[in-house]
């Protein structure tokens, strides 16, 4: 990282600006999401651009996105690679609608920490039909996104992403492998999209609500987060065959999806 001095760039911990050292972990990625020569990938925040200079390498297009303008003269080498679109933007704000596809279309980026679940939500809700996304994230996030019924880090984040995608872990990277160190160490996962929606996407909203609702006081029962929200809720969670006693912890996504749909009809 010798050019930050160079150019006299500060990095911003506002914007996430942890970047990568060890090559050997941008190669893991991109060698284990299967992108090929045909294909199209997004990446969001390029940083430096170590993960870019294996991607414009290995994809037929490539199409980056970095917020911060000031880190543009480290990139300049970059822009040799015409299969190259970067863009000085929001990803957040980005149109994807727009985006010119070839091949199948990847996501993969080593996100900034600080709007994780608005990318995620982004890529799985208001992007093109994808066929994986890769993506370093927090560890503790990952655990999140992972977890199981019935452990701490289950809740309602695990519950709405595994109902649109599944999610799986593809290997930890310590926090040694980043300039500066962050407190936190790291996880790339990968996501894909699950084939057949059982929430029809427009009802997202609704569903995510119901789940906020059910985990809203994690220590009460799910009768008690859901009273507000159910008429004669005691009578539903029987008619579903559920104890009165059961907490949101301890049912699985499916059975939340299974319930949502109930609750439809109730
Ligand atoms: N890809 C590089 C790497 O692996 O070393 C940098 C990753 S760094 C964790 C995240 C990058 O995302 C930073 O360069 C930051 O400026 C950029 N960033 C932050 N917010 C962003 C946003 N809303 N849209 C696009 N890029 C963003």
């Amino acid at each position: 990282m010798k050019k930050l001095k160079k150019y006299n760039i500060s990095l911003k911990r506002s914007l996430g600006q942890n970047f990568l050292i060890n090559e050997s972990i941008p190669r893991k990625i991109v060698e284990t999401s299967g992108l090929t020569t045909e294909d199209t990938v997004v990446e969001i925040g390029v940083g430096a651009g170590v993960l870019t200079s294996l991607l414009v390498r290995k994809a037929k297009r490539v199409i980056a996105y970095e917020i911060d303008r000031s880190l543009e003269p480290l990139l300049v080498p970059l822009t040799t690679f015409d299969n190259l679109q970067l863009n000085f933007q929001d990803f957040l704000k980005a149109d994807l609608s727009t985006l010119e596809v070839e091949g199948d279309l990847y996501f993969i980026a080593n996100v900034p920490y600080y709007i994780t679940s608005p990318i995620i939500e982004k890529i799985i809700f208001n992007a093109p039909p994808f066929k994986i996304a890769m993506l370093m994230v927090q560890k503790e996030y990952a655990n999140r996104l992972l977890a199981k019924p019935a452990t701490k880090e289950y809740g309602a984040l695990t519950v709405t992403v595994s109902a649109f995608a599944i999610v799986s872990k593809v290997f930890d990277v310590s926090k040694k492998n980043f300039v500066p160190v962050p407190k936190v160490d790291s996880t790339v996962i990968k996501l894909e999209p699950k084939v057949e929606m059982e929430i029809p996407v427009e009802e997202k909203d609704k569903f995510r609500a119901f789940v906020r609702s059910s985990f809203a006081q994690r220590r009460k029962k799910l009768k008690n987060n859901l009273k507000a929200l159910i008429p004669d809720v005691e009578a539903f969670l029987n008619e579903a065959g559920l104890s009165e006693n059961i907490r949101a912890e301890e049912l699985s996504p499916d059975e939340f999806i299974a319930l949502y749909h109930r609750l439809k009809r109730w």
